[in-house]
């Protein structure tokens, strides 16, 4: 049978719908298996429009009756929606369809989830719920009436009425249907209250199933009254709705999802406590409820006018969200770990097969571009333009982006638009952000003579798919300068390089200054300068910059790794002296200790041989850190017990900041410790422990020793009946695993009576952690890229869009020999294959194989 070809989309083709939307009324009638959706939703042509096609998009419908102005009438149905003639004046659509929420594995619409009924509706999902125009453009007030015996029934905006077995909602605010959200059945809410700046009271409820969930709701629920003060006070906005309802749901493709007074959580992203959610879990949940608050005006109020536009949503409000962050904990240690991820998760993408612009110019499916360029990078540029504008000039142009736009469907257009009209500023070549993909190189060169001192940067991107050459771009350099004695002679100032090569002069210094280039990470760009390794440590001892300092710190530990890879040089003695003042420096904040402590990742190494013209070789690359990381143990042997009991955090656990650092760093000094004393003192930590970060980190330390059988099984028997900590139960042991156990012990675990395909935080737990093991997931045997092909080739059946995007574990390919990759390409092929395979996968695979 032959494949249908995929349709690809294109931004040069936008055309406005031809009609408005002007109320839309749904009716429910739930049950598992035949769902009936009602819907009346009343059109009026527009007059201006170029196109009047009346094509209304739905997928997996059944058509029971369609009517146009209460006359029966006979539309032509496609597989992909249906189109019909119409009045040419206003007229009310009635259709009545049935669905399936029960069969529904793909988790996109209405679908079933332990029993309750929960909807996902971005990017295309409203079109398995009913036929409608399903754009973003198309904004309309939704009423919704729920038919059902579950006792909750919810939907969006503000209660209307309920009884039995009925309930009735009403959004104000304009949407687009994939903010639309409906969920029903038994739950429980934990309230709460915010009354808002100017004096209006909003119910907030986190619901949840009956049970142990009911104890995980208070951090969660702290968490969205901070966020909703910190964006009254950042940036004056103000909560819209008499209510606030989040919902947390077991099965969920995303973390979570924004719509309008409704938003749904997967669980992993809202519960939270003490006993079962580690410091990062935390962190996580906090920063994410952030998130999905502050899409409120950022995406709902203001959304995208098409899904190429999504950046514009997502990259603000990840802004938005890590600006929070720093608010709430640490600046520096929130802005160390963005880069990290930046690093291991957007850098290479935008360096393979899969790179693309933050607004991408064409998809086949949408749901392949939730990506870390359009996240994370989406939020860099923000962060630029916020630089390269100033703190007063973002926040006048803010206020004018949702004085000019509220209630709109904007593009990136817009978004600039506002900020040359409050700023005065071309951002012409800024605009090159949005639309070229790749990581920039930018070289530096320096000279000194009589005391001026000459930085000479150059800028390049290298050629993506669709992008063989590349215009240079407006780049921020944050830069200071330090004289040879450590102080600092010149404070940041950012230079913006705008040319393919530029020349920077300070003049009137003493001396040759040591320069601190890229403070604070100011822009998502390699920097590639010839320095010492003395150097890096002099900056890891003596800048100002906390980035910088841990950048030189982190910039050393990989050269020395590097060091060791290629020439199989010891580790450096230096370098494990700077470490060990570090680590023993009390005057230094911990979070910070910690960090520096922590190696570069093994696909970071990959990641940097592979750019700097090497093969990287994963076997020798683990051997490496094994040897760093067992004689750094050795260097810090006699400080160890003495660090460890001064980091250890007594008393009743809580998750601040502060105390989060500490275990962070008494983590991490356990690990080491493990190394040399057998791991009684992990076996003690665990046993004791009466927090999940404690326990988590003693079994971490065990497993990774081989020595934590025992407490593994007791791990299992203690929570085996929670799934959220299950999950965690199961990636730790595969991520725990030497190189050459590693795809055998993710095997054994797809056989375990608690591994389900069907839920989406337990393959990832697998899968994830299988792909994150680099040194097992690139064994020579080629096992695990077996096993996570035949697993991906199995969910393509039941979840297109989480197997598409598992699919990126093998973008990296072409980094590695031409073993490994025959391998792999020998895997995508048998995927790119299977019979049936869902759009969403064929898209991804067949761009990765074809890079
Ligand atoms: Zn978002």
């Amino acid at each position: 049978m032959a494949k249908d070809t995929p349709q690809t989309f294109y931004l040069k083709d936008y055309t406005p719908f031809g009609y408005d939307v002007e109320s839309v009324h749904l009716t429910f009638r739930l049950s598992p298996e035949t769902t009936r959706v009602l819907s009346k939703i009343r059109f009026a042509p527009k007059a201006d429009a170029a196109d009047k096609t009346f094509f209304l998009h739905g997928e997996d419908l059944q058509l029971i009756s369609a009517k146009i102005d209460g006359q029966e009438v006979a539309p032509e149905v496609t597989d992909k929606g249906l189109s019909c003639d119409v009045p040419g004046a206003p007229f009310t659509w009635e259709a009545e369809v049935e669905i399936n929420p029960a069969g529904n594995t793909a988790l996109e619409g209405l679908y079933m989830s332990n029993r309750m009924y929960c909807t996902q509706c971005e990017a295309e999902g409203f079109r398995k719920i009913t036929y409608y125009p399903d754009r973003p453009d198309v904004m309309s007030t939704f009423t919704v009436r729920i038919e059902g015996d579950e006792p909750v029934m919810l939907s969006n905006g503000n209660p209307m009425g309920h009884g039995e077995g009925w309930a009735e909602w009403h959004d104000p605010w304009p949407k687009p249907a994939y903010l639309f959200a409906l969920v029903a059945g038994d739950l429980v809410n934990h309230p709460g209250q915010f009354t808002t700046k100017s004096g209006k009271v909003v119910e907030l409820n986190i619901w949840v199933r009956p049970g142990p969930d009911e104890g995980k709701c208070a951090f969660g629920m702290e968490a969205l009254k901070k966020s909703m003060t910190w964006d009254e006070e950042v940036y004056g906005l103000e909560y819209d709705l008499e209510l606030f309802n989040i919902v947390a749901v077991d099965d969920f493709n995303m973390g979570a999802m924004e719509n309008k007074g409704l938003n749904i959580f997967n669980s992993s992203c809202v519960l939270a406590s003490p006993e079962t959610s580690t410091d990062a879990n935390f962190e996580r949940i906090e920063a994410i409820i952030a998130h999905e608050y502050f899409h409120n005006w950022t995406g709902n109020r203001i959304t995208c006018r098409d899904w190429f536009q999504l950046c514009l949503k997502e990259g603000l409000t990840v802004f938005r969200d890590a600006q929070f962050t720093s608010d709430m904990r640490s600046e520096p240690v929130k802005r160390i770990e963005d880069v990290i991820t930046l690093r291991a998760r957007q850098f290479p993408e935008d360096g393979g097969p899969l790179a693309h612009p933050p607004r991408p110019e064409e998809f086949q499916e949408i749901n392949n571009f939730y990506t870390a360029t359009v996240y994370e990078k989406g939020a860099e540029v923000i962060g630029m333009l916020k630089r390269l504008v100033g703190d007063e000039n973002y926040y006048k142009a803010l206020k004018l982006y949702f004085e000019r736009h509220d209630g709109q469907a904007c593009t990136i257009e817009d978004w600039l638009q506002v900020f040359e009209d409050a700023t005065g500023r071309d951002l012409q070549q800024f605009k090159l952000w949005y639309s070229q993909a790749g990581t920039p190189r930018v070289k530096v060169s320096e000279e000194y003579a009589d005391g001026t001192y000459t930085l000479t940067l150059e800028q390049s991107t290298p050629p993506t798919p669709g992008q063989p050459d590349k215009a240079p771009r407006v780049i921020p350099m944050a830069v200071g300068l330090l004289s040879p004695n450590g102080d600092e002679v010149r404070a940041t100032e950012v230079l913006e390089l705008t040319e393919a090569k530029q020349s920077f002069t300070f003049d009137g210094l003493a001396a040759k200054p040591v320069p601190s280039i890229l403070r604070e990470f100011s822009a998502p760009v390699i920097l590639e300068r010839d320095t010492t390794n003395a150097e890096r440590a002099f900056l890891l001892a003596h800048d100002t910059d906390p980035f910088n300092r841990w950048e030189a710190g982190n910039a050393l530990a990989k050269e020395v790794r590097l060091a060791m890879v290629l020439d199989g040089a010891a580790p450096d003695g230096a370098y494990l002296d700077a470490l060990e003042k570090l680590v023993r420096d009390d005057d230094q904040d911990p979070a910070f200790r910690a960090l520096v402590l922590s190696p570069p990742s093994q696909a970071d190494i990959a990641q940097t041989l592979f750019e700097r013209g090497y093969t990287p070789d994963p076997q020798k690359i683990y051997d490496a850190a094994e040897t760093f990381t067992q004689t750094l143990a050795q260097q810090l042997e006699t400080s160890l017990p003495r660090l460890y009991a001064a980091t250890t955090v007594e008393g009743p656990y809580a998750p601040d900041a502060d105390s989060a650092g500490k275990r962070a760093l008494n983590g991490r000094i356990l690990s080491l410790l493990t190394r040399l004393d057998g791991g009684e003192q992990a076996a003690r930590q665990y046993a004791a422990a009466d927090n999940m970060t404690q326990q988590y980190t003693a079994l971490a330390a065990l497993m990774k020793a081989e020595k934590g059988d025992a407490q593994s099984q007791a791990f299992f028997d203690q929570w085996n009946d929670d799934r959220l900590v299950m999950d965690k139960w199961f990636a730790l042991q595969i991520a725990c695993a030497a190189p050459q156990k590693t795809a055998a012990t993710a095997a054994a675990l797809t056989n375990h009576a608690l591994f389900d395909m069907k839920n989406p935080n337990r393959f990832r737990a697998v899968f994830g952690a299988l792909a994150g093991n680099h040194a097992g997931f690139h064994h020579a045997s080629g096992e695990a890229y077996a096993l996570l092909a035949e697993n991906l080739i199995a969910l393509d059946k039941l979840n297109p869009q989480t197997t598409a995007r598992m699919c990126a574990a093998f973008q990296t390919w072409k980094r590695y020999d031409a073993g490994r990759q025959s391998l792999i390409r020998a895997r995508m092929s048998r995927i790119a294959g299977a019979p049936g395979l869902s759009r969403d996968t064929n898209e991804m695979i067949t761009r990765i194989l074809d890079a």
